[in-house]
């Protein structure tokens, strides 16, 4: 979808884009093509894209793929999609609200992304994600996905390259803290580049970077442990300077935290910003454990 086309239809309809809900659509198209790549779609794959927009990447999702569900929180953006992809390309796709009506490749929904993730709770394993996402609800879109039970098994896409710079963080690096952790415990990012701001129309007021995040298999933590690894990492970054153990205490009783560093070599001393994802791994399983006699 060129440049042209995009500023075609807006004036068409009259739409003033709105900065709140991050409408930095990209057109262009190796940039694109370079998103494509890292997805490795193949023909049998489901896509899950959030906000379509004027629906650039989706036109070439649904190429490629075998369905895609695109969310849009943009009641008039909605209306373009559907007189684009029924009209456009009736041969491929189908938009649907419902999703009945056959098997559509193309099942669109009008809703916002983040509540339709919380209240659908469902199977997203056999997914991917891909999309250039609303950077004002990046990091809690992929945070939802990341830790739901059953995550997409690859989640591309672009946000803001800081955004991308903490998906990737080690510790005692400063972007090291809940959003690496709430995202590495189930997926391994791949290397990321990054997309300038004149790739976008609008161009936003920030460098932007396509991120690949690898489902790790198995997953590490059962459900009740994963539930104590939030916990845990929360607490622990709540207050950066502080000493992890005396965060901890607030949640856990002080003797069985000092046994638990211990068994795991942790000085009682240490913040959080240097322990590793490993690390908080293990003490999250130790912590679900009843204490030891
Ligand atoms: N995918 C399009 C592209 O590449 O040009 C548009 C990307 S634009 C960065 C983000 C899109 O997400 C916009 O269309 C915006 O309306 C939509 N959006 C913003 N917040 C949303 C939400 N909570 N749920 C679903 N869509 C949302």
């Amino acid at each position: 979808m060129k440049l042209s086309e995009m500023k075609q239809l807006l004036v068409e309809r009259d739409i003033q884009l709105t900065k709140s809900l991050g409408q930095n659509f990209l057109h262009d198209a190796n940039q694109l093509r370079r998103i494509l790549a890292v997805a490795e779609l193949k023909q049998a794959d489901r896509v899950l894209e959030i906000g379509p927009g004027l629906g650039p990447l989706t036109e070439l999702l649904a190429e490629q793929v075998g369905e895609v569900l695109a969310i849009e929180k943009d009641a008039r953006l909605v209306a373009v999609l559907k007189e684009r992809f029924k009209v456009g390309q009736a041969s491929r796709l189908s938009a649907s609200d419902e999703g009945t009506g056959g098997t559509p490749i193309l099942r669109l929904l009008h809703d916002d992304a983040l509540d339709y993730l919380k209240r659908d709770a469902r199977d997203w394993s056999e997914w991917k994600m891909v999309a250039n996402l609303p950077f004002s609800v990046a990091s809690p879109l992929l945070v939802e996905l990341a830790l739901a039970a059953r995550g997409p098994e690859r989640m591309v896409g672009t946000l803001q390259i800081e955004v991308a710079k903490r998906l990737h963080a080690e510790p005692g690096a400063p972007d090291y803290g809940v959003l690496t952790l709430l995202v590495q415990l189930n997926y391994e990012p791949q290397p990321w580049f990054k997309i300038p701001p004149s790739c976008f129309f609008p161009e936003p007021d920030v460098d932007s970077a396509c991120f690949c995040l690898v489902r790790r298999e198995p997953p590490p933590l059962t459900d009740d442990q994963r539930g104590v690894f939030i916990r845990l990492v929360k607490r622990s970054f709540s207050q950066r300077r502080k000493m992890m153990l005396k965060l901890l205490k607030q949640d856990w009783p002080q003797p069985r935290l000092a046994q638990e560093f211990e068994r795991l070599n942790l000085s009682p001393q240490i913040r959080a910003e240097k322990v590793s994802r490993e690390q908080f791994i293990q003490l999250a399983r130790n912590l679900t454990e009843a204490p030891a006699a």
